[in-house]
């Protein structure tokens, strides 16, 4: 009958030039593990000797690793290479699970402040906009600010008495064909949201009220 894969006699091993074998059978201690081809010893048990030596007596250990270091250090330096590139992928994918579950409690947290916080949102949304397009003047101040913020404000209370959803606009668009409006106190209103969409970037609903007519 045909030996299961793996299974080796001790002689096999030898024959073969390796330093260890496996019979498949468990050792007195219950280990089912590699064999020592130089003194039958499993290497189950030699890793908890080995273990138990170690922390009887650590500095022994290091020192006698060491002097096992400096006659073979080639291939430890082989070795250590070896397992800094396995490592480095898995630190790699560490580093990457930790990104997304931080970046997920940051967009949650985000989320929650919104909830909490509906003015402020639109207001910082509408500043968001004019940086992107480069139209908040070098003059842009605390003024400003809280017109933007009172602004955002608005938009909520109406929603709230109106039941619709309101915007804050730029009077002039910040990119119209033939204007650039400014981001600044002076060039906002609050208007439904819907005459905010429709009016996109053209020239129209740009004086104070004007947006009434339209409602
Ligand atoms: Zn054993």
């Amino acid at each position: 009958m045909d030996k299961p894969v793996g299974i080796l006699t001790r002689d096999e091993a030898k024959a073969l030039g390796l330093q260890r074998y496996f019979t498949g059978r468990p050792c007195k201690h219950g280990h089912i593990a590699w064999r020592a081809v130089s003194n039958h010893t499993c290497w189950g048990c030699i890793s908890i000797a080995k273990r138990d030596e170690y922390a009887a007596n650590p500095d022994k250990s290091k020192q006698r690793r060491a002097r096992y270091y400096s006659k073979n250090r080639e291939a430890e330096i082989a070795s250590m290479r070896a397992y800094n590139e396995k490592n480095k992928e898995s630190a790699a994918a560490k580093s990457k699970i930790r990104y997304t579950e931080n970046r997920d409690t940051k967009r949650a947290k985000a989320r929650e402040w919104a909830k909490l916080n509906p003015g402020k949102r639109r207001a910082q949304h509408i500043e968001r906009k004019a940086r992107k397009k480069s139209a908040t003047p070098p003059w842009y101040g605390e003024w400003d600010i809280f017109v933007m913020q009172e602004a955002g404000d608005l938009c909520v209370r109406r929603g709230e008495v109106t039941g619709r959803e309101w915007h804050i606009d730029h009077m002039i668009p910040l990119r119209a064909r033939n204007a650039s409006g400014l981001h600044c106190a002076s060039n906002v209103q609050v208007i439904p949201a819907a005459l905010n969409m429709a009016k996109k970037n053209k020239m129209i609903l740009t004086q104070p009220l004007e947006w009434l007519k339209h409602i």
